[in-house]
């Protein structure tokens, strides 16, 4: 869509801009003043689409918008196993549940592991820190699918890839 509205010339976009602060109020003319480490950009309007980052743009939300790590993990089969046609979620307790969705190539995605690593707060609580995997998580995905499905016992699946993120 973004591709579109450059074609057409009339959206100017600024990637890989950081915003450092947002005016409290806006001038005289109508203008908020958006802070970006390369320079003011001036609005008549703003959309803050900043997820669980938006506080440390709009501190007021600080108690409203709390980050929090999740992991997710590609998962990926050697040989043959047998074919997951539908997405799953298997929960274990109200507040732990993983959730799966299968690749046209046979290989899964799968997101959770907060039994790994709940009671550990501060490894996901408040936190926004994407740089590194909680190894607790990366721990939990090795030999899921053996664990969890049948037929998939003695396959040689393995986690391929596996990231973090925070949302809120
Ligand atoms: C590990 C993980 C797995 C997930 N799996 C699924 C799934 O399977 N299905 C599903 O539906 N959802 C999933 N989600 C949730 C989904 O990713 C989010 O709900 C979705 O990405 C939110 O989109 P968004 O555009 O609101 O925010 P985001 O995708 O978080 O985008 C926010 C953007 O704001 C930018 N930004 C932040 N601060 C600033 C700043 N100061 N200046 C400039 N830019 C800034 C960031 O760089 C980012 O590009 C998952 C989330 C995680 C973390």
């Amino acid at each position: 869509m973004s591709a579109q509205a450059l074609q057409h010339g009339n959206i100017n976009l600024q990637t890989n801009t950081k915003v450092t602060s947002i005016s409290s109020s806006p001038t005289a003319c109508g203008y908020w003043l958006v802070q970006t480490d390369r320079g003011i950009i001036k609005a008549r309007k703003v959309v803050v689409a900043s997820n669980s980052y938006t506080p440390a743009i709009l501190p007021e939300y600080r108690d409203q918008i709390i980050p929090y790590r999740a992991v997710a993990c590609h998962i990926k089969a050697k040989g043959p196993t047998p074919l997951l046609v539908n997405t799953y979620a298997l929960r274990f307790k109200d507040w732990d549940f993983d959730y799966l969705i299968p690749r046209p190539d046979g290989s899964i995605i799968v997101g959770g592991a907060r039994s790994a690593y709940f009671r550990d707060k501060d490894a996901w609580y408040n936190n926004t820190n994407d740089d590194e995997v909680i190894e607790a998580a990366r721990e939990y995905f090795r030999g899921y699918v053996q664990r969890n499905f049948r037929g998939w016992e003695s396959s040689d699946a393995e986690v391929t890839e596996i990231w973090t993120g925070s949302e809120y």
